[in-house]
């Protein structure tokens, strides 16, 4: 028998906030309790038809069952290169200004592997997706959390970052469209960015996941089109939301050449790259029939207005997101994030996501994702106003 003894790394990690919660949703389901999962953010649509026709027909082509290249096929960097400059008007050179990524998880869990040293300090916001602050501590790194607040938009308020902070923070993480708020950011914020980045010797990287879920004809920024935003940083992006492909781990990272560069050399030491048939429908996501979005946004925005309008009948103050398949709310009083999320799953048998396992700003909030149709969440909102609360 042998210690079997965890590096500090996995030991120092934050407690996981949704364990209490996960346990409780298998031991519903295990009673037969009919659980309406709305605490998972992944689409619950399939991946349109035309790409995995394209998965199909590349997969039998042997030249991509070789090793592929670890940046990426340049035929998926130029096409990248392509919508960037058709959707947002952002030139990139796509051999050093683009690198595919393995799902952008991938790249924002490995990026400060290549920039951040013990002691360094990253800025994360908080509530967030748990990775930016992780990757930091993985990398020796020093996340220091930016609360988004309501009152301030759940944008980061940068002026009240501790000096002797900013003298250590070398990478920022930022996400807009936002999750988990859903909320939204605009040119105007990211050129304030874009000087503070400049002011402070700041790197940042944009998490733009959300891009295309977005709705009521409003079109997200991209940070790569604030002016200077090349000079400073960089933007990761997935084929993941848009088109259904969760679990295909395609994305990528774009932007600066230099944080590009870093990135692909940790890269090039870890990974592989990714299958290039699945490059190859990843071009068709890209290029082919875009109807697919438009179908996917009136999805969201229906099952947006049936719990949203449904929630606000009920005395809950949600609003409707402009952007993400996220509804962020404020528990009722009385409650706060976890006390809420356990009535919904002991009463109710929904599943919601207490917003404080998002990080401690979170706490009194509640996030509910709607990746189950129409009729599940009509059905959601009635045994809301059942259990009553
Ligand atoms: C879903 C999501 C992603 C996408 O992750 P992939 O690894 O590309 O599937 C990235 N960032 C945020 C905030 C997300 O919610």
């Amino acid at each position: 028998m042998i210690t079997i003894e965890k590096a500090e790394r996995l030991k120092q990690l934050p407690p996981y906030l949704f364990a209490e919660l996960d346990r409780k949703k298998a031991e519903a389901r295990a009673k037969g309790v009919d659980v309406i999962d709305l605490g998972v953010g992944d689409p619950d649509m399939p991946t349109p038809d035309n790409i995995i026709a394209k998965l199909n027909e590349a997969a039998k082509v042997a030249a991509y069952h070789k090793y592929p290249s670890y940046t990426g096929m340049n035929n998926f960097r130029e096409t990248v290169a392509g919508w960037y400059k058709k959707r947002s008007g952002v030139e990139l050179d796509p051999l050093k200004e683009v690198v595919s990524l393995i799902g952008s998880k991938e790249g924002i869990a490995h990026i400060p592997l290549a920039f951040i040293n013990p002691g360094d300090v990253v800025l994360v916001p908080s509530p967030a997706y748990p990775v930016y602050a992780i990757a930091t501590l993985f990398a020796g790194g020093t996340p220091y959390e930016m609360p988004l607040l309501k009152e301030n938009d759940f944008l980061p308020d940068l002026e009240t970052i501790p000096a002797d902070i900013l003298e250590r923070a070398k990478m920022m993480f930022l996400n807009y469209p936002n999750n988990p708020t859903a909320a939204t950011a605009t040119i105007d914020f990211f050129k304030t960015v874009v000087d503070f980045a400049n002011m402070h010797n700041i790197m940042i990287c944009h998490d733009f996941a959300y891009s295309e879920m977005a709705y009521d004809g409003y079109i997200p920024p991209s940070f790569l089109e604030t002016p200077g935003a090349k000079e400073v940083g960089i933007e990761f992006h997935s084929l993941s939301k848009t088109y259904n492909m969760t679990g295909w781990r395609i994305g990528w990272a774009a932007g600066n050449a230099e944080i590009i560069g870093g990135l692909g050399q940790i890269k090039s030491n870890i990974d592989s790259g990714i299958f290039e048939a699945i490059q190859v429908a990843g071009i068709e996501a890209l290029e082919g029939d875009q109807s697919i979005i438009d179908n996917m946004r009136t999805l969201y925005t229906e099952r947006r207005d049936v719990l949203v309008s449904g929630l606000q009948k009920l005395g809950i103050n949600a609003q409707a997101p402009k952007a993400t398949f996220y509804v962020w709310f404020e528990a009722p009083q009385r409650y706060n994030s976890a006390s809420f999320a356990a009535l919904l799953l002991d009463k109710a048998g929904i599943v919601a996501t207490p917003g404080n396992g998002f990080g401690d700003p979170g706490e009194g909030y509640v996030r509910m994702a709607l990746t189950v149709s129409k009729e599940r969440l009509r059905e959601a909102v009635d045994r809301i106003a059942e259990a009553g609360f």
